[in-house]
């Protein structure tokens, strides 16, 4: 979409969600082209690598918006993974020491 064409979705969009009438004092296009990842041809390869050398270091979880897919929703699920798989392993650790512990102890 060129400026204009920007302007006037966005323009519109606030009609509609805010009932605003008139028209703007002014108006800027700012792109931020890096603002959310591009998914380039071997993404699903590149992604499968990553998650590979995470379960070879144990402590390292990865998460984000490149995992799987940039919209709030996707990165919201992909956090709560990410956190159910941090809280597992840390239980675990927890045991493990306990476990020493009562053994040194014993
Ligand atoms: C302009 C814009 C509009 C968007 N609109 C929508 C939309 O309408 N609907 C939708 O579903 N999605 C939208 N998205 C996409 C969505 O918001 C993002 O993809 C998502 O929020 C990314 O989540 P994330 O957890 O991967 O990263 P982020 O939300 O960016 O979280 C990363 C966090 O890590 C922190 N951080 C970074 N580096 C370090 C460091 N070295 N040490 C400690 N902390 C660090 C950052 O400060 C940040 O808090 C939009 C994105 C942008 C940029």
């Amino acid at each position: 979409m060129n400026e204009d064409e920007l302007v006037a979705v966005a323009e519109e969009e606030f009609k509609d969600l805010l009932g605003v009438r008139g028209n703007p004092e002014i108006s800027r296009v700012r792109r931020w082209p890096r603002g959310i990842p591009q998914y380039h041809l071997g993404h699903q390869a590149r992604i499968r690598k990553v998650q590979d050398i995470a379960l070879e270091i144990p402590g390292l979880f990865v998460t984000g918006n490149y995992l799987s897919g940039p919209s709030v929703g996707a990165c919201v699920t992909s956090a709560s993974e990410a956190a159910q798989n941090i809280s597992a392993y840390l239980r675990h650790r927890l045991n493990d020491t306990l476990a020493c512990n009562v053994r040194v102890a014993s």
